[in-house]
């Protein structure tokens, strides 16, 4: 079966030029469809024609709106040249890193100031997930020489008894910063409950006077996952001046805070969501993505710019084919780092980042409190 045949046969059209044309001509067409002009000359090697009229012809169909897993189906895959596999951003090295830079500021503080920083978290129900964040919280807060205080309310708890506790951390000198961890009960209304934390005890960033300073440039506290997601980013990349940046999801917690920090650092940013129309070609166009969706694997590989910096934050547990249970991202992992220049993994990447940075806003918040600079470390 000749070449043009083959793909008919596979339901995609002819090569849009003639297999004999020279392979400079065909330079342009490549770099087109993949964004990629140095990838376009890679292709057209001599060597590799026959390759390059078959991957155009993938990244056309791609264009026309084909599935990743037709493509797979179509056998067409394998014809695609090889790429080398993305770099690693290891979230868990960079934030062991910071816990023992904050580790060295706290011991600052309190040797120049006589300051301890303190945490209190607030945990109400018996959230199986929720109490295993709240232990890591209470241990690494520890660790790092500050003050920890847990308080465990029943999942009955009013309103009103909540708000009663949150004031009582606000009036004590003692605590620096304050979060109450999410889910809240049915009965409670948890913007209130956000609302009602002193602004400048709020670690997690989710008052709406820190969102506020965020949006317009103040320096307030940043909410911890995209903080961590912004310190990955500027260690890989340096300057993002001018990086064109798609996060997927447009949450209060994830999507629209990291926007914001993005945005703060030239980057030119869009913001994807469930209603997005063509979400594929949007990712495509990026240097940076942010997965925040939460759902397993969505962000397919051939949906990337070859060389994309890729930040997974989401964290999803899917049942294997082993019937056993293990924690997936929002990107797929495999087929994005065949084709990503950098990418998180997860477990590893975003995830071990969201905690160090909740230490990171605990130290700024006693520094801002106390009205002390945060020591160098
Ligand atoms: P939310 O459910 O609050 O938001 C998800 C966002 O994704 C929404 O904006 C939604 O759009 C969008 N979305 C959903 N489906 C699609 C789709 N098919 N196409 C495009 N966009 C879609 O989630 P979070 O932001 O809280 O969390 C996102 C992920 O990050 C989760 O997996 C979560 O577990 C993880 N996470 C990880 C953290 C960490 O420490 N690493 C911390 C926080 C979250 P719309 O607004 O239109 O509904």
């Amino acid at each position: 079966m000749g070449l043009s045949s083959s793909l008919a046969f596979c339901g995609l059209s002819p090569p849009p030029w003639p297999v004999s044309k020279a392979p400079e001509e065909v330079v342009p067409m490549l770099a087109r469809c993949y964004r990629s002009r140095s990838r376009a000359e890679r292709l057209v090697h001599p060597a590799s024609m026959r390759t390059a009229v078959v991957a155009a012809n993938v990244a056309v169909a791609r264009e026309q709106a084909y599935s990743a897993q037709s493509i797979k189906l179509m056998g067409l895959r394998p014809t695609v040249e090889r790429q080398e596999m993305a770099d690693i951003i290891d979230g868990k090295a960079f934030a062991a890193g910071l816990r023992e830079r904050i580790g060295r500021q706290v011991k600052t503080l309190e040797t120049e100031h006589g300051l301890t920083p303190g945490l209190a978290v607030v945990l109400v129900g018996e959230d199986p997930a929720s109490q295993v964040y709240v232990r890591n919280k209470g241990r690494q807060t520890t660790e790092a020489g500050m003050h920890s205080w847990e308080h465990r309310l029943d999942a009955s708890t009013t309103e009103a008894e909540l708000l009663r506790l949150v004031e009582q951390l606000n009036e004590d000198p003692q605590v620096n910063g304050i979060l109450v961890q999410l889910p809240l009960p049915q009965q409670i209304d948890a913007e209130r409950v956000l609302d009602a934390i002193d602004p400048d005890k709020d670690v997690d960033g989710f008052h709406t006077v820190n969102v506020g300073r965020l949006w317009t440039g103040l320096p307030g506290l940043i909410p911890c996952t995209p903080l961590g997601c912004s310190m990955l980013l500027r260690d890989r990349l340096g300057d993002l001046s001018g990086k064109h940046a798609v996060a997927v999801g447009r949450s209060n917690i994830v999507g629209k805070p990291m926007s914001a920090l993005l945005l703060r650092e030239n980057a030119t940013v869009e913001i994807a969501h469930s209603r997005t129309t063509d979400l594929a070609g949007e990712v495509g166009r990026a240097d940076i993505v942010i997965a925040a969706v939460g759902r397993p694997r969505m962000i397919a590989g051939d949906w990337l710019k070859p060389g994309a910096t890729v930040i997974d934050v989401g964290i999803n547990r899917i049942e294997g084919d082993d019937g056993k249970t293990r924690l997936v991202g929002d990107v797929d992992f495999d087929s994005a780092s065949e084709v990503a220049g950098a990418i998180t993994p997860v477990p590893g990447g975003v995830g071990p980042m969201t905690i160090a940075c909740l230490l990171n806003n605990t130290v700024a918040a006693t520094c801002l409190q106390n009205g002390v600079d945060i020591p160098d470390a």
